[in-house]
């Protein structure tokens, strides 16, 4: 059978979902309807499915308007059983292979995001979604089949960057603090840690504030972090002035108290913690000892003196 247009077209309709508890459950459409999302944006750009924050912010716009109460909004779910329609495949991450091929399942979303690097579809059909005029057919497909009630509303949702908005409401608020019960929603734990590094490493203007250094690929991935000065494992402190962009470098060295900051925002190098030998014409680490950090444009923005104080109490940095 040639996998065309009209092949597709059938397979959305005719998703195998579950329809045990007297109602259809809506996640396999809705995560065709996310992935097909970020397609257009461009936030997908190969054939290379990432559960990533923008995918979990988008499907959990769609449950919002499409889900059911009956169900629970698990992307993990979808992302793991529409294999079972054959457009749908998991590439395993190093390890995980037999896992996957063994079609272990996985039942939470740590789980799937430990075991599985990234779901692609059928080349084919990621060609269909990827031009404009097939890919409406499709959705067009997906929303009568499954969501009928919603056609007229569907295209404003569609519009609405579910990430985007979910990191301007966290700006305006400076960041959050959150309690442990707040941690136990495993996806919106992924999205919220998204957008606090994401924000923090933009405030720095994408540099590292220890050695400014600013490096981007082209597919968007940044080699700058942002870091929590006080641990997120202990205070659960997502405030932007808890936060630092580093570099990979100096953001492991951060985290080990192989240096701290001052109250007036200088590098303070404790010098019995390591030995180095830099090459020619490189900085060595120990000559960023008393230099002003990369900081924000705004000083509502700094990081906060109260973390950077524990952190160099922490390190026993004087
Ligand atoms: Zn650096």
């Amino acid at each position: 059978m040639t996998k065309d247009l009209s092949f597709y077209v059938k397979k959305f309709s005719k998703l195998r979902v579950d329809r045990a508890h007297g109602s259809v459950a809506p996640h396999k459409p809705i995560l065709l309807l996310s992935v097909i999302e970020l397609l257009q944006q461009g936030e997908i750009q190969q054939n290379q499915i990432f559960l990533s924050a923008e995918l979990i912010s988008t499907f959990l716009k769609y449950w919002t308007h499409l889900g059911s109460d009956i169900h629970r909004s698990d992307i993990a779910l979808p992302f793991y059983h529409l294999t079972g329609d054959g457009f749908w495949h998991l590439s395993p991450n190093p390890g995980f292979e037999s896992t996957i091929a063994a079609k272990v399942k996985l039942k939470s979303l740590t789980a799937l995001r430990n075991a599985v690097n990234y779901a692609f579809l059928d080349d084919d059909l990621f060609n269909l979604l990827y031009d404009s005029e097939s890919r409406s057919y499709l959705i067009t497909a997906i929303v009568q089949e499954w969501f009928s009630e919603w056609e007229r509303e569907f295209q404003t949702l569609y519009q609405v960057d579910a990430f985007q908005e979910f990191q301007l409401r966290l700006f305006e608020k400076g960041g959050e603090t959150y309690s442990v019960e707040d941690l136990a929603d495993e996806a919106k734990t992924v999205v919220r840690d998204a957008a606090f590094r994401k924000i923090v490493v933009s405030l720095y203007g994408q540099r590292c504030a220890f050695c400014r250094l600013r490096i981007i690929s082209l597919d968007s991935q940044n080699i700058v972090d942002g870091a929590h000065i006080k641990p997120f494992s202990e205070f659960r402190d997502d405030r932007f002035d808890n936060g630092l962009a580093l570099c990979k470098n100096h953001h492991w060295a951060f985290d080990r108290g192989w240096f701290g900051i001052n109250e007036d925002y200088r590098i303070i190098i404790p010098h019995d913690r390591f030995t180095e030998e830099s090459p020619q014409d490189t900085r060595s680490m120990k000559d960023f000892d008393g230099e002003l950090i990369n900081l924000p444009t705004q000083a509502t923005h700094y990081p906060r003196l109260e973390s950077l104080d524990w952190h160099r109490q922490r390190w026993n940095i004087a």
